[in-house]
């Protein structure tokens, strides 16, 4: 990898930025001071230093974030802030992305990497990769939801779900507090889900993806890089 790239992706400045550290000679390669920003270097087995302090190179970041409502699960959009904005300059520069989408009213669990392969895979419909949502319903819901949950529902587009597993916490006539856990990712499942029997949505948080559950110390809003263990859980 070029010597400016490596450093400009682990958030040292801009290339412009970088080549002016390299002039100044605060750049060494092994030891030795190294000025030409096409220098080759390989980040996992050399050792670069800036201004003495060793380059930590990584390649993949992984944040948890408690996602607020009012942002959109995106990298960019024309009208309303996205997840993206929400970060430190820190993590931008390692250009991650949200692992699917929650709506813009949605809440909690949402987690981001540049890591395209994981994202893939904990995408693919055919891994059923269980997500836990914890929402507030309009009205009553009871036995006769939790059984045709558990069969499927078909949506306003026809499309038969798979088999939700629905626990209610609370049912009373105005409102219901349930958890849904669901193995697809179909565009605004749970509110279909929930329309599909005649209710609807009034609150939602997403509270777990896969083994990995929202992390009740994180405010909404903000977020927190994987642990080495829970990176592990993802492989
Ligand atoms: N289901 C929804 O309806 N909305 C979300 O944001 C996530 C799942």
């Amino acid at each position: 990898m070029r010597l400016d790239k490596l450093l400009a992706n682990m958030g040292y400045g801009s290339r412009k930025e970088v080549k002016q550290l390299l002039k100044k000679g605060a750049v060494r390669v092994n030891g030795e001071t190294v000025k030409d920003p096409a220098c080759k270097v390989e980040p996992t087995t050399e050792e670069v230093t800036i201004f003495g302090e060793r380059v930590v190179y990584r390649e993949f970041i992984y944040l948890m974030m408690n996602k607020p409502q009012g942002v959109i699960s995106a990298t960019e959009d024309l009208r309303d802030r996205t997840v993206i904005d929400l970060l430190d300059a820190e993590y931008k520069h390692f250009q991650p992305f949200p692992v699917g989408r929650l709506d813009k009213d949605t809440e909690g669990f949402l987690l981001l990497t540049n890591d395209g392969k994981l994202a893939h895979e904990l995408l693919s419909p055919k891994k059923e990769v269980p997500k836990m949502y914890y929402a507030h319903i309009e009205g009553k819901v009871g036995e006769e939801d939790i059984r045709k949950f558990a069969e499927g529902v078909s949506l306003d587009d026809g499309y038969f779900t798979k088999p939700g597993e629905l626990k209610v916490l609370k049912s009373e006539e105005l409102r219901s507090e349930i958890e849904l856990t669901i193995t697809e990712g179909k565009f605004h499942q749970v509110k279909r889900m929930f329309e599909a029997v005649g209710k609807r949505v009034i609150y939602l948080k997403r509270m777990s993806m896969g083994p990995l559950i929202l992390d009740d110390q994180l405010k909404l809003g903000s977020y927190r890089e994987l642990t080495e263990e829970e990176i592990a859980l993802l492989q």
